[in-house]
Formats: structure tokens, sequence, C-alpha cells
């Protein structure tokens, strides 16, 4: 392998310029050169393929985004387009690509070593929700963004004696909700996970509350779910308790990294080129038992996972 390629693909998170940067960084140490390919696969199919020196990931360590651009191309889902992919990555001697993304980026990565590329993913999202990991780029800042915002709301929630319902992000998964029901000491946490849509429960619990004078009620919503403002409305009509709803949205996509993020995502990135140097391709990297990992890409999205029963049930006590 003498030149490898970068690309950033699906939903940005923060912590993707870190891996970035590791994977340059690395890459160059180990006499290779470096390509960054802008807006991910759509970017490869229209050859917007920059160099990469050490200098030009000089000062990103600290930003969100990703500073190669990220997209989705759905004329990359085609075996045309896949091929048109490796062609073009042939001509600019590419052998080597390092693809930081979620599970369909990781299809694409696939795709492209059945071609002939060495491909090797990292899990970049900030949903968690990437079955062969406990660790996602992004996760860690997403979720402490989040906490600090529902902080917020929960002050003003206090202060007029009011309801709140909060949505955070992940799509379908509910890690962030999870992990900010524990943090924000929520009354309720609702994922897709483990809702079972009674919202009379909810009611309840509120009414009870009131009974036992508590001043407010957070209730944190994953994505998943959704309808907040008319879970609020009905909430608000059923318990005589003012409720407001409150979905923080993107601001949970961007941002400085945090250090977690920051440091696992340099490992990730240096892991990557390790394992292309090593003439491995079809991999993913992962975090889990407390070891850096790598799988085959087919053996990784066939991995299932559940958020974890007991953490869940510890959120429940701890909102009793
Ligand atoms: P996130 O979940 O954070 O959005 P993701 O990587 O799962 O990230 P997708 O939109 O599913 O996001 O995929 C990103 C891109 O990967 C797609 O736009 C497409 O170019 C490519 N891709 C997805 N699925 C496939 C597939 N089956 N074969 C080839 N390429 C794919």
């Amino acid at each position: 392998i003498k030149t490898i390629g970068v690309l950033t693909s699906g939903g940005d998170a923060p912590g993707m310029n870190a891996a970035i940067r590791a994977v340059v960084r690395v890459g160059i140490s180990a006499g290779l050169k470096v390509k960054g390919i802008r807006r991910g696969y759509a970017g490869l199919l229209e050859e917007d393929i920059i160099d990469m020196t050490a200098e030009s990931v000089s000062d990103i360590i600290q930003r969100g985004g990703t500073i190669i651009y990220t997209a989705r191309c759905n004329e990359f889902k085609t075996p045309e387009g896949q091929q048109k992919g490796a062609d073009i990555l042939r001509k600019h001697n590419i052998d080597g690509l390092v693809v930081i993304g979620g599970d369909g980026s990781f299809q694409g990565a696939k795709k492209l070593a059945g071609l002939g590329i060495n491909t090797v993913a990292l899990p970049g999202t900030i949903d968690l929700d990437i079955t062969c990991t406990d660790y996602t780029i992004g996760f860690d800042t997403a979720v402490n963004t989040a906490m600090e915002a529902i902080d917020k709301v929960r002050d003003t929630s206090t202060s007029h004696e009011r309801c709140s319902i909060i949505e955070v992000m992940g799509r379908n998964a509910g890690y962030i909700a999870l992990w900010c029901g524990i943090a924000n000491g929520a009354e309720e946490v609702l994922i897709t996970e483990r809702y079972d849509h009674n919202e009379q429960a909810i009611i309840d619990n509120i009414l009870q509350k009131k009974k036992v004078g508590k001043r407010h009620h957070i209730i944190v919503n994953a994505e998943g779910i959704g309808d907040s403002f008319g879970m609020a409305k009905r909430i608000e009509a059923a318990t005589g308790v003012e409720t407001r709803a409150t979905v923080i949205g993107h601001i949970q996509r961007g941002g400085s990294p945090t250090c977690k993020d920051r440091v696992y995502a340099s490992i990730m990135g240096a892991k990557a080129v390790d394992l292309l140097t090593e003439g491995k391709s079809n991999r993913v990297i992962g975090y889990r038992g407390g070891e850096f990992v790598d799988y085959d890409i087919d053996e990784a999205l066939s991995m299932t996972k559940d958020v974890d029963q007991y953490v869940y049930e510890t959120a429940r006590r701890l909102s009793r």
C-alpha cells in the first residue's frame, strides 16, 4: 500500500476531524501518501479528491463536523456506481480507503473491498447504533450537549412548575435518551427499544408526583418515538399541568468534541492505518470490553445489540 484515502459519509459527528487527522498523520509517518475524498461517496464519484498533508489537518482536532464534508449518495448503492468508485480510486492510485460513517457507509466499504480496494471502516455516528461497538465517534459529545441543554430546560421548568418533554436525537436508537434520563434525573425516559405507548401510565405518574408536591416533571423522549408536541398537548389536557415540548435537534450534532471523542477517534484513526499497512481489508474498528478491536465488515453488520436492561431498569428505579 502506497496511497490511502479517507472519507466521511452519512450523518456528521463531532470527533470525525480527530479521526481524519489521525489517519493523515499516522499515514504520512508510515511513509504513505494520503488523499481526502470530499463529500463521501458522492464526492468520490465526482472525483472530488484532494492531497492531505500533516499541515492540512492542523487546528482541527477541537472542531466539530468534518473538514472533508459528508453526504449521502444513492448512485453509490448501485453496482455501476460502486464500480465507478473503485475505478476512480485506482485512477488516483488509492489502494487503501478509510471510511468514517454508520452502517450504510460500511455497506459501501464492503462493496469496494469486493472490488479490490482495501477498506477499513470507523464507527462515526452520534446515535451509538452500531452493533459491533460500545462506542461510536460523536456519541460522547452529543450526549453531553443534550445533557447540558436538558439541565437548562429543567431550571425554567422547575421555576414554572411545568412538565417538560425533551426530545433528543438518536434516530431509532435510545442511547442518548437513556443516558440523559439518568444524567438529568428525568422522571420518565421513553426509548423505542422499550416504550409500550402507555401514555396513561405517564399521566398517572405526573398526577401522583403532583400530589406529593413535585415541582417539575422531566420526560426525556427519544427521536424514534417523536410526537413530543402532540404528547405535550395530551398530557396537559389530562393532568392540568402546563406541559411544554422542546426538541433539541441539530445542536446535538455540532460543537467541539469532548476529550473522549478526540482520544478514541484518534486511536481508531491510527488503528485503521495500521490495519491497512498490515494488508487487511473489509474491517470495521470497534471498542468492546475496554479494548479497541476489529471485525470483518460482514460479521460486524450481522451482529445485534440492545440497550442494557440493567441500565434501563436503573434509569426507571432512579426516577421513582
Ligand atoms: P448515519 O447513520 O450516521 O447517517 P450511515 O453511514 O448509516 O450513517 P447512510 O445514509 O445509511 O448513513 O449511508 C451513507 C452512504 O453510504 C449512502 O448515501 C450510500 O452512498 C452508501 N451506502 C449505503 N448503503 C449502501 C449499500 N447497501 N451499498 C453501497 N453503498 C451504500
